[in-house]
């Protein structure tokens, strides 16, 4: 009678326990199973061919590159780009990057700044006025991340850059060269390679997957207000031209621009990233565009966006 109820407490445990942890060894969320394993569904893989075939009839510029990714696998869906895994510089696309490394030091408390525009070494000859986090993500604000870069070395942003997949600047980056800000990409080729020397390379395909993983963090400190800059950025900053040309939904959006690093040369290229639909993002597109500035980059990535959108 006591081996009974003793069993029968045993399987009450037991039942309790499983109940407790259900499938233990099998912890991947279908979505990891599906990146690590590299396999995509009928549905995405429908969409990914017929999103490549538009984008190659219709975008077929030499000018033009892309990478488009599944927003929530990490997985390349379609491209158009010469060793997408070689680092390059990518200018202000490393912004928010360098803005969660200086939160990380700072408790993420961000400062309150006025850009004064060509005086206090802004992009934008007449500033931007009193701009916090957000609108300098929106705006690309190089006066505020001057200041934010200020004192910052190589060593400092190397913890961020790991948990988001991408390799650390060059020992020896430091100040605003760090977010793509002071190398000046002048005409001459020499010296535009010593400007491309100076900055933080990284590998197009670890930026669009080190944004994929901001979504993924969205409510971590600091990552909210890079986000909410994103957004801002689509409907009327820098990427305003990517909202312009979607008649449906939202995006959220970051622009850049950086040294040239085609062999037939310009003084710069333009760098969109965009990732839709706002709220909650299905893909993830990564443009380059040969010879603009990154907002006018914008207007590329809008269309093509606009020509596949899911
Ligand atoms: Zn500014």
């Amino acid at each position: 009678m006591v081996q009974v109820r003793i069993a029968a407490l045993l399987l009450i445990v037991i039942t309790g326990l499983l109940a407790l942890f259900p499938a233990s060894g099998r912890t991947q969320s279908p979505g990891q199973s599906r990146a690590n394993s590299g396999a995509i569904d009928p549905g995405t893989s429908l969409f990914a061919q017929s999103a490549s075939q538009a984008l190659d009839r219709d975008f077929l510029s030499d000018d033009i590159s892309f990478l488009l990714l599944d927003a929530q696998t990490g997985a390349v869906l379609a491209s158009r780009w010469d060793h997408p895994e070689t680092p390059i510089p990518l200018g202000s696309l490393a912004k928010p990057f360098i803005a969660l490394a200086y939160g990380e030091r700072h408790e993420f408390k961000y400062p309150a700044h006025i850009c004064h525009g060509t005086s206090t070494g802004c992009w934008r000859p007449r500033g931007h006025g009193a701009v916090d986090l957000t609108s300098a993500i929106a705006y690309s604000c190089n006066s505020y991340f001057r200041v934010l870069t200020a004192n910052m070395t190589a060593a400092e942003v190397s913890p961020t850059a790991t948990r988001f997949g991408l390799s650390s600047p060059a020992p020896g980056i430091s100040g605003p060269a760090l977010a793509g800000l002071g190398g000046h990409a002048a005409g001459n080729r020499s010296l535009a390679n010593r400007a491309l020397e100076n900055q933080w390379l990284i590998s197009p395909l670890k930026i669009a997957r080190a944004y994929l993983e901001l979504i993924r963090r969205r409510d971590e400190p600091g990552v909210r207000l890079i986000l909410s800059g994103m957004e801002q950025s689509a409907r009327q900053g820098t990427g305003a031209e990517v909202d312009r040309a979607l008649p449906r939904s939202d995006a959220l959006a970051k622009t850049g621009t950086a040294p040239c690093t085609h062999p037939r040369h310009a003084p710069g290229d333009g760098f969109t990233v965009v990732l839709a639909p706002a709220g909650q993002p299905k893909i993830l597109l990564l443009v380059r565009v040969h010879g603009i500035p990154g907002a006018q980059a914008a207007r590329t990535a809008g269309q093509m966006l606009r020509r596949i959108e899911p």
